[in-house]
């Protein structure tokens, strides 16, 4: 009987220590983008030391994939192409093999070797007019992920062509926010949220009980929200065109580029992508730019686990089967 009162003491002390977790947020700049990391933990010291633990990760990653950073692994792939395949960590090796997997499912639409590109188009507002079409055309030639050369037993990547480049602006923010989320799982962490300027992934509820919440913009008015899911162990990544596009004409072009055409994608204002992992999500998310709302919805819509949300340039909301648009 004592024994048995004190097991009942015990269990509820341990469930009032647990719910004394609070959540504790933490805002910063990382990537280049706008990183907000929630985490529910006992004390302030705690969640700082997780929190702490999450950035170094994140910052680690960036240091494998920039390709701004001159000693990155990325950029010596970039360095030797055309020239000698690089042997690179088991890591890079095995995103630069899923990136190529993801060019597969997608028809090239997402491709990490776009990045040879990025010499005609700036997104920076210096731009005054269109490219020539001669120019257009000429950017591709370097592009293409079947030119990616992967030797599994050297663990080494190799561009085929002289001045082919790989980048991982539609997949990095995705796999870090995978990756900080795996590592404070690890630690422990009962519950978090991790937004990488959209893309974002979480695990556990709130300290309330309650399930994480993600919003999608209304896009006609950037404050409001048109429809909140509960989010359970998930990734949603929104890819929009409203932060980053040049104009011309009154036509607006997103940062997300057609691998083939070379011209900027256009007719969706935001894609939004549910999945178990953000790297997939965001790597989907860009994709469903290049592809255009049906033929983004009807790959999505043959993939398991994965939803979507897609607004065209019209205003125009369009989900994909599984989605049942909540409005608020
Ligand atoms: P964001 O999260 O910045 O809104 P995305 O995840 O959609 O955007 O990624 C866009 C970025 O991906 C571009 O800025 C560029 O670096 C890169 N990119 C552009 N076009 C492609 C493409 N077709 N395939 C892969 N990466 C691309
Ligand atoms: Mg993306």
């Amino acid at each position: 009987m004592k024994v048995n009162l004190i097991l009942v003491f015990l269990l509820f002390l341990s469930l009032s220590v647990l719910s004394q977790e609070k959540k504790y947020d933490r805002t910063l700049k990382l990537m280049g983008s706008r990183f907000d990391i929630s985490i529910l933990a006992s004390s302030e010291n705690e969640a700082n030391e997780y929190i702490d633990s999450a950035v170094s990760e994140i910052k680690r990653i960036e240091n494998i994939i920039s390709s701004w950073d001159k000693n990155s692994e990325t950029t010596k792939i970039n360095n030797n192409s055309g020239i000698a395949p690089v042997k690179v960590s088991e890591e890079l090796f095995d995103l630069i093999n899923r990136s190529i997997q993801i060019s597969k499912i997608t028809d090239g639409a997402f491709d990490i070797s776009y990045a040879s590109m990025d010499k005609i188009w700036k997104f920076d507002g210096t731009m005054v007019k269109m490219p020539s079409a001669e120019v257009i055309k000429k950017s591709v030639e370097k592009v293409g992920y079947k030119n990616i050369i992967l030797d599994y037993k050297e663990q080494t990547v190799f561009l085929k062509l002289k001045g082919m480049k790989i980048g991982f602006g539609a997949i990095g923010k995705g796999y870090a926010a995978d990756k900080a989320k795996k590592l404070m799982q690890n630690k422990g962490v009962k519950a978090g949220l991790i937004n990488a300027s959209g893309d974002l992934n979480c695990w556990g509820k709130q300290p309330d009980g309650q399930s994480w919440k993600v919003g999608i913009t209304n896009p006609l008015n950037k404050n409001k929200i048109f429809s909140s899911f509960d989010i359970d162990d998930r990734a949603v990544v929104t890819s929009g065109n409203y932060e980053k596009f040049i104009q011309f004409d009154g036509k607006r072009y997103s940062h997300i580029i057609n691998p083939k055409t070379g011209y900027p994608a256009s007719g969706i204002v935001s894609a939004s992508v549910f999945a178990a992992k953000a790297e997939l999500a965001d790597a989907l998310a860009t994709s469903i730019f290049v592809m255009g709302t049906e033929v983004g919805i009807d790959m999505i819509d043959q993939l398991n686990g994965v939803e979507c949300i897609v607004i065209d340039n019209k205003n125009k909301i369009h989900a994909s089967k599984g989605i049942q648009l909540k409005k608020i």
